[in-house]
């Protein structure tokens, strides 16, 4: 019997990165605890984490490779199960070249730049991920309007922070967990909330904006509207480093607050407070959300969030919104090797006519691959490789999604369990989870640290996904890959002058911070200034002025749909011990919310005769789902909140419920509707009608 070894390793049960101390014995994993040391987490764990031992070890993960023979899952070798989807996609791409097969990712498991990896030499510019409103999408549009995301610097002390359509306690948002908001917050910093819920923190905050779902644009240009009229902008800042400035001004003249008042639903006098707080009190960032990049306004309510930050010269000083220096490793463009992407291939990109900012970043709006799987248009998609994803559950209208994998002619998945949309698949790997896998981590993210995400123990065949991609690339064909995992994580810290071996031992690496690099480099954008008025969206046809479009269902857009439906229904925002669709299944998570909750109004609930605790219909034009009722006054009486991922592990295969609660059922992804550069979907706001579930139903 070995002793017991502490093995520091970081977390990925959500984006975190978390440090995390494993106890491992006899090759078992016993139990995790934080490590105090880490510069991310600062001691702290979540529920996720804390249950990773459920997750290994359940009784349902699957740990060998699985081959569907005659409708039924067969174990089958790794040999096998590899060898099928290779001779499947040499077959796809002889016949209808590369681009027939979609390689698709979820929010992903660190393993982006490996999937992308494979996908450029495989030939195929068609990659799904989450990005396209979520994350990605906020990175699109910074890119072509300040050259880099800004972030914010907690280390510097900000004096206010604005958090934008963001939870950070509860849901511990990619660059940063909540605990470093909560000490800014407990050294005394100022706070503004926007949010349609009154959360923890509105009601700590000295200004909570609770505005209509989906109006954050407007709102925006409301703060904007108060800020220029009072001059209340660093006016050296704009004079030498904002293009557009008057272009952008007569933008924001057509913003005025009686206008903004009745678009948000928040009273001017409130936005004008909040405007000059935000403006007047300095440093100040903004910690904002993915909400706003989930809807219409996806790109231009990015742009408006870095115009407040620019104008009042909070952009990449101390304490602002920065750009953080990440440490000498590989880029991820570097390793994704997105150049070796043939250009004849890139102009196949499935609505890369349309959605110009996310073929600028790499990836399709889903929609485009339903379509092209159902109608053949413009050309049919053969073959998918879906690796830690749940498009069933995830994407907008996942009846379509179902509709659309189950005709495709081959499916592989990569997953720890059989999902709803696994179960639509011909071959089946499975994957090593985080505590399972050699890799350095983070190195994607934009907030100066990368972390040694150390292999503790493993766990029946599974492999962890990089390696999964290697194994593929090679058997079909691609020479440049590595031999071994720890070869391929040598060539990542290769700049920093690191081998894997010695990185494993420090834990991370942070890079040298400087502040205000604009002083001598200018912006990363083609005028080198931070674009108020987009040249790049110019060129390409878009409107170089961010504003805000109304919501394509809503009582001003919609009127005539308001007797049905006379709600608006904001769904999405995260649970603390789930990751989206992930995790339903792990019993000590589970136990903590174990069914799916709407939170509905007392007075909107009275109207309905709808108690806590009762299970509620909740219906849009698409179609209709249950969830509990939470009868709660943190919601406006005209608004239903309702939550996402749902599907139930312990219902029957293959769709375990995925049609019962999933919010999805009743979102919308009308091209017509989505946000035209990223090609983002409405998955925020929607209009619905509540009644209450009678006995059986
Ligand atoms: S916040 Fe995310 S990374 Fe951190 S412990 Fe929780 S699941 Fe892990």
């Amino acid at each position: 019997m070995e002793e017991v070894q502490k093995i520091r390793t970081a977390c990925r049960s959500c984006h975190g990165g978390c440090g995390v101390i494993a106890h491992v014995k006899d090759g078992r994993l016993l139990k995790v605890e934080p490590d105090p040391d880490s510069p991310i987490s600062e001691g702290t764990l979540c529920s996720k984490a804390l249950a990773i031992k459920q997750l290994v070890y359940h009784p349902k993960r699957i740990t060998s490779p699985l081959k569907k023979v005659d409708g039924k899952w067969a174990k089958v070798s790794w040999d096998e199960a590899l060898d099928t989807i290779t001779e499947k996609f040499k077959r796809i791409i002889e016949e209808s070249g590369p681009e027939a097969i979609c390689i698709g990712q979820g929010t992903g498991r660190d393993y982006e730049s490996f999937l992308y990896r494979f996908a450029n030499l495989l030939g195929t510019p068609n990659v799904i991920t989450a990005g396209h409103m979520c994350y990605v999408s906020r990175i699109g549009a910074c890119l072509v309007t300040c050259g880099n995301l800004p972030v914010c610097d907690y280390d510097g002390e900000p004096a206010l922070v604005m958090v934008w359509g963001n939870n950070a306690p509860w849901t511990n948002p990619d660059e940063y967990k909540g605990v470093k908001l909560l000490k800014t917050l407990q050294k005394g910093a100022k706070l503004i909330t926007v949010d349609p819920r009154r959360v923890y923190l509105a009601e700590r905050a000295d200004i909570h904006l609770q505005l209509r779902p989906g109006t954050d644009a407007a709102l925006a240009l409301g703060m904007l509207h108060v800020i220029l009229e009072e001059r209340l902008y660093d006016e050296e800042f704009v004079s030498s480093y904002v293009h557009g400035w008057e272009e952008f001004r007569a933008r924001v003249a057509h913003w005025p607050l009686d206008k903004v008042e009745a678009i948000t639903w928040i009273p001017r006098e409130k936005i004008v407070s909040a405007a000059r707080l935000y403006a007047k009190t300095k440093p100040a960032c903004i910690q904002w959300g993915v909400p706003i990049e989930q809807t219409l306004n996806c790109t231009d309510s990015n742009r408006l969030l870095v115009a407040l930050m620019a104008v009042t010269g909070n952009l990449d000083v101390k304490g602002g919104n920065v750009f953080f220096v990440p440490p000498p490793v590989r880029t991820v463009t570097e390793v994704a090797l997105h150049k070796a992407l043939p250009k004849e291939k890139k102009e196949k990109m499935l609505g890369a006519d349309e959605n110009k900012l996310a073929a600028r970043v790499a990836l399709v709006s889903p929609k485009h691959v339903w379509d092209a799987i159902l109608k053949g248009k413009p050309y049919k998609v053969r073959g998918m490789l879906l690796c830690g994803t749940n498009p069933v559950v995830t994407r907008a209208n996942s009846r379509e999604v179902y509709e659309a994998l189950s005709q495709v002619e081959f499916l592989a998945t990569i997953d720890f369990f059989l999902t709803p949309t696994a179960e639509l698949g011909h071959v089946f790997l499975p994957a090593a989870t985080w505590i399972e896998q050699d890799y350095v981590g983070d190195f994607w993210k934009r907030h100066g640290y990368v972390v040694a995400r150390r292999k503790c123990i493993t766990v029946g065949e599974c492999k962890q996904d990089h390696e999964i991609f290697m194994l593929l690339g090679k058997r079909m064909g691609q020479t440049q890959w590595w031999n071994t995992m720890e070869e391929a994580l040598d060539y990542m810290l290769e700049p920093s002058g690191l081998k894997w071996s010695d990185f494993k031992e420090m834990g991370y690496l942070k890079g040298k911070m400087e502040y205000q690099k604009y002083l001598t480099k200018g912006f990363s954008t083609p005028t080198g200034k931070v674009e108020l008025y987009c040249t790049t969206f110019e060129k390409w046809g878009y409107d170089p002025l961010p504003t805000y479009r109304e919501i394509p269902e809503s009582p001003y857009s919609t009127p005539e749909l308001m007797d049905k439906y006379p709600y608006i229904l904001t769904t999405g925002q995260r649970i603390p011990v789930f990751f989206h669709a992930a995790n339903r299944q792990i019993p000590w998570l589970r136990e903590i919310r174990p069914e799916p909750i709407c939170e509905i109004h007392p007075d909107t609930a009275s109207r309905h005769g709808i108690k806590n605790g009762d299970w509620v219909w909740i219906s849009s034009p698409r179609g209709r789902i249950k969830q509990r009722a939470k009868v709660t006054d943190i919601v406006d009486p005209r608004v239903i909140a309702a939550e996402h991922g749902w599907w139930y592990p312990e219902m029957e295969a293959p769709g375990y419920g995925f049609d019962v609660s999933n919010v999805n059922i009743l979102t919308d992804n009308d091209p017509a509707h989505y946000d035209k550069p990223m090609g983002a979907t409405n998955l925020r706001v929607l209009i619905c009608n509540i009644e209450k579930c009678e006995e059986g139903d």
